[in-house]
């Protein structure tokens, strides 16, 4: 990629960095660099959540402050909420510019809101550029006639009428204009990326995936290694239990946090397919996979309380059983009932990769949930045939990621507690004392809760009415 031009000049902007951590297809940086005296790139950190998505989150600011250091500048952690630190900044480095990358996240969108009114009231102009998802989604809303696509069938001819999305921007300038010398708050001591301790986190981060642009960009390449299969990717082929070469690019996190960019994907794999005419489709295809991303942010963006089921005019109303002892169980893999292979799953997830995007994670949970997008609530997933007989029989995953249950006989490593009590014991796991016993009983519960769906679905009919939303979605 041709980097863009440095033209030393006398503006001072503040490149403001939240997600979209990366220097690569960044066009609020290359704004703020151009004609400027001094660029002051800041994060701030005013959060606090796990320590697995933190560390992920750490390892990226290491990795962009390394960026910013090879082109003689660095990156400013400033500590304290956005609407308190801004203003300070603003006055004590003379800021003139704020530039920073669109984020269409409820949270966001009323911090930006408030941040848009501090800058003018500073007099500082305010550039905000789309580069999280491939389109602008209001301009693909206005061209879907004010209101969201909501399936994938029409959201994938709208993009095709729409066009390719813009191409990555010009990588920034070798130099940046670095900050100011003397200036308090942009002192090196106190604005350095901390560590997870310095945090305040007790617990070690277990992580499997390093963040950072270095490792998404690293990764990228390795997918785009071989080609062909780039072209011949089909997600319904790829197998979810593997892990030690993952069936898929695994550059989901890279691309939450914008350590790599969406456009720079979409550009290399039209290239492969420039290349490999037969290559395959959406929304099966490795591109379809992009646009499912881009089709649920494009929907989460314009449906109110998108990520919850109340007040959200796609999502079926459904009495859901609150059941603390259940989730307790589910969340900290101890479910020990016929679900190891989620047990081990959640544990997995739970465990060391804690980095979940807003709007994909609310999408696939109303999507697998049968409460908008997909209604066949009465295909569901068996736990245990579906590792036993499609994707892993031996439970490769399942000892993997619960190692208590690593010496069970393969004819019972997805229902242990079938073992008889010799064999557990031979496996060093008898269940009820080294594994959890079942909390509930699949072939039963799921019965019940089929059943239930369907009464909850008729009541949807009748609160929706013929040709309502939910009706649309059915
Ligand atoms: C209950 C549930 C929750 C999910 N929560 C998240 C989440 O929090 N964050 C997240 O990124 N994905 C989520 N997904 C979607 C999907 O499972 C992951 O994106 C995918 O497994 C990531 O693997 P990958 O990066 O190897 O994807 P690949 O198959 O290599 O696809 C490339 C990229 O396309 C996008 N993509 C792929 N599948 C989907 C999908 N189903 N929906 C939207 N975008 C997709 C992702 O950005 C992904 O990185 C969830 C799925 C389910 C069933």
């Amino acid at each position: 990629m041709a980097s863009a031009s440095a033209s030393a000049g006398a503006k001072v902007s503040i490149v403001w960095f939240r997600k979209g951590l990366r220097v690569h297809d960044n066009p609020a940086l290359i704004e703020a660099c151009r004609d400027a005296a001094h660029v002051y790139p800041i994060f701030q950190s005013s959060y606090k959540v796990t320590v697995n998505r933190y560390n992920f989150l750490l390892e990226s600011l290491r990795d962009l402050d390394n960026s910013f250091r090879a082109r003689g500048s660095r990156l400013l952690v400033l500590r304290g909420k956005p609407e308190e630190v801004l203003p300070r900044v603003f006055r004590e480095w003379g800021a003139k510019q704020l530039c920073f990358e669109v984020d269409t996240e409820p949270y966001a969108k009323a911090r930006d809101a408030r941040v848009h009114q501090l800058a003018a009231e500073a007099g500082v102009e305010v550039h905000a550029a789309v580069s999280h998802t491939l389109y602008d989604t209001e301009m693909l809303v206005a061209r879907h006639g004010g209101s969201p696509p909501l399936t994938m069938q029409s959201f994938t001819k709208l993009v095709d009428r729409v066009g390719d999305p813009p191409p990555p921007a010009p990588d920034p300038p070798a130099a940046i204009p670095p900050p100011a010398p003397g200036m308090p708050a942009a002192d090196p001591a106190a604005t350095g990326v901390p560590t997870w301790q310095e945090v305040g986190f007790t617990e070690a981060p277990v992580t499997i995936f390093k963040g950072g642009e270095t490792e998404a960009l690293r990764r990228l390449d390795a997918s785009f290694a071989d080609p062909k299969w780039v072209a011949g990717f089909q997600k319904p082929d790829t197998n979810p239990a593997a892990f030690e070469r993952p069936a898929t690019t695994v550059l989901s996190p890279y691309l939450k946090f914008g350590c790599l960019s969406a456009r720079l994907f979409h550009a290399r794999l039209l290239a492969v397919y420039r290349e490999h005419k037969a290559h395959t489709q959406p929304p099966v295809s490795l591109r379809g996979q992009l646009l499912w991303r881009e089709f649920f942010y494009t929907v989460g963006a314009h449906t109110p309380n998108f990520d919850r089921m109340v007040g959200n005019p796609i999502c079926k109303q459904i009495p859901w059983d609150t059941n603390e002892e259940f989730y307790n169980a589910w969340r900290e893999a101890r479910t020990g009932e016929q679900l190891p292979a989620p047990d081990s799953g959640a544990g997995r997830t739970c465990k060391a990769r804690e980095v979940v995007d807003h709007y994909i994670n609310a999408a696939n949970w109303m999507w697998l949930s049968a409460s908008a997008f997909f209604s066949q609530y009465f295909r569901v997933y068996s736990p245990v045939t579906f590792g036993k007989k499609v994707y892993d029989p031996s439970g490769a995953f399942i000892r993997r990621f619960l190692p208590v249950l690593k010496d069970m006989p393969a004819k019972y490593i997805y229902e242990p507690w079938t073992a008889p009590l010799e064999v557990q014991r031979r496996a060093g796991c008898v269940v009820g004392v080294d594994y959890p016993r079942p909390i509930l009983d699949h072939a039963v519960v799921s019965k019940r809760n089929t059943a239930r769906m369907a009464e909850a679905y008729r009541a949807n009919k009748c609160v929706a009415g013929p040709g309502g939303v939910v009706d649309e979605l059915a």
